[in-house]
């Protein structure tokens, strides 16, 4: 028993030690499977697989460096164009953030990633409006099959400050996913002047989202 200090009054106590036998007897059948698994010879055990899940998860990562200020792009991220003395460099509109949530949407629908869709080298993507690019990897993630639930992202950035932006960017993206703006969710984050995001080099978006089979 703990003494009301909370401090505990045996060694056993101290160690958790009066629980051991019993867990110990629970952990007992996967010792010996596993001691059999490993027996020279032997077969080893494998569950048998499991049916393909109906949800699926998805994670997207984007980076974008700043363009010097001489090249005069536009900031664009969640399909709002804030204000601020650079852009980022990219050959669409260089969204990140909707790079990012692209990127999760076609990697939980296993259908690759927006490189593979919308190819750099492709001169029908320069200057491309990212959220109509989203647009279209949600209509591919949907004819493969998928309802898109849910989107979650965060971007990091050291300046200029994007909380005034969320709600726009939000509802952007809703709208080029086809959801409810209460599915999508936009945080922003410095790096505490850590990193490249840190130094105002450049801007990462990361992502993730929760599909379901429509056949479900
Ligand atoms: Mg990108």
């Amino acid at each position: 028993m703990a003494t009301t200090t909370g401090a505990p009054d045996t060694v056993a106590e101290a160690t958790g030690a009066t629980n051991t036998t019993a867990s110990a007897k629970a952990a007992q059948p996967a010792a010996i499977e596993l001691a059999a698994s490993a027996a020279p010879g032997a077969a080893p055990s494998v569950a048998p697989p499991s049916p393909a899940a109906t949800l699926r998860t998805g994670l997207g990562i984007d980076v974008h460096a700043f363009a010097p200020a001489e090249a005069h792009r536009r900031l664009v991220l969640g399909g709002v164009d804030i204000p601020y003395e650079r852009g980022l460099a990219g050959h669409s509109d260089a969204d990140a953030l909707a790079h990012a949530i692209a990127d999760a949407l076609l990697g939980a629908a296993r259908l690759g990633d927006i490189g593979k869709l919308f190819p750099d080298t492709d001169p029908t993507f320069k200057d491309a409006d990212s959220l109509v690019l989203l647009a279209q990897a949600c209509q591919a993630v949907r004819g493969a099959g998928f309802d898109i639930l849910d989107i979650d992202s965060v971007i990091c950035c050291q300046e200029p400050k994007l909380s005034p932006h969320r709600d726009a960017m939000r509802r952007n993206i809703a709208r080029a996913a086809s959801l409810d703006v209460d599915n999508v969710g936009i945080k922003a984050t410095t790096t505490e002047r850590l990193g490249f995001e840190g130094r105002s080099e450049g801007i990462s978006a990361y992502a993730t989202c929760l599909l379901q089979r429509k056949d479900a």
